[in-house]
């Protein structure tokens, strides 16, 4: 479906954005990866599906790299079809105590860098009327958790600035949408699994279902594969004309 496309996701070398990345070229969509660690697995389990990769290590939290990111993206493959806008840290602890610094790292890479990528990638969209931007929020970008002040602030933007997207190309066939996971265990999480289980003298398994239990009615966590195809859902001709929405899979979180 998304042969000759490129798709450029951000944060893409662990979790959700390599999920939503393999999804895209299983499609055929040719990758640009983008993230921190080791960036030859991702380069390769994608390689492996038979679509051309690039990776460009851009710390999303700089705007001169993201500038750079989206110029190597446009030099390799000619245009970025499909972005995806994922990169993404946590922190947490309460408001008076929240380090100055994690509230501006979680603004700038979980918000800022949305709105960069967005303003580089739209005009090569424009010009040949398809594009699709996806933007991973979270269901905090729908209602909010103690101890997370800047995640949630920044979600919040996330889901706001989806919808400011949507509206300005609404009469075009550029879209853009929001993905809001409830709890997906990648490594982001599992930080938060591990610091309950010290917290509490608990084992890891009781930590996950801890966490499960106060916010997800399923007991599940989302998996990024889940993720991937709703990501190719975004991208398919039956979406054309879904804009501006905040899509919550969350096992029942937000429903409560
Ligand atoms: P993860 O830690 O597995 O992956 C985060 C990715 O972002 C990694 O590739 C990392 O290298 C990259 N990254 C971090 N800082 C970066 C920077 N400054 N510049 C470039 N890349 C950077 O986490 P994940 O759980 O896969 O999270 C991906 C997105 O999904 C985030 O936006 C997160 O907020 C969101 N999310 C996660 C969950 C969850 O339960 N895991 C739930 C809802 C939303």
């Amino acid at each position: 479906m998304l042969k000759g496309k490129t798709a450029l996701v951000t944060g893409s070398t662990s979790g959700i954005g390599l999920g939503i990345a393999k999804a895209l070229a299983a499609q055929g969509a040719n990758i640009v990866l983008n993230g921190f660690g080791d960036a030859e697995g991702p380069k390769a389990e994608i390689a492996a599906l038979g679509v051309k990769v690039a990776y460009h290590g851009a710390d999303m939290s700089k705007v001169s790299d993201i500038e750079d990111m989206m110029q190597f993206a446009a030099s390799t493959f000619g245009r970025v079809d499909i972005l995806v806008n994922n990169a993404g840290i946590q922190h947490v602890a309460r408001i008076e105590e929240f380090p100055v610094d994690r509230w501006d790292a979680i603004i700038a890479i979980n918000l800022s860098s949305a709105f960069h990528a967005t303003r580089l990638a739209l005009p090569s969209m424009q010009q040949v009327n398809w594009g699709r931007i996806i933007n991973v929020a979270s269901v905090h970008g729908l209602v909010a958790s103690a101890a997370k002040s800047a995640y949630v602030a920044a979600k919040h933007g996330v889901v706001g600035l989806t919808k400011v997207t949507a509206l300005e190309n609404a009469t075009s066939g550029v879209t853009c949408n929001a993905i809001c996971p409830g709890w997906v265990l990648t490594p982001l999480v599992q930080k938060q699994v591990d610091a309950k289980a010290q917290a509490m003298g608990v084992s890891h398994e009781e930590a996950k279902n801890l966490l499960l239990g106060e916010k997800e009615p399923s007991m599940q966590f989302t998996t990024p594969e889940e993720l991937g195809a709703l990501a190719v859902f975004f991208c398919s001709p039956a979406a054309d004309n879904v804009r501006g929405v905040a899509w919550n899979m969350d096992g029942g979180w937000t429903a409560q």
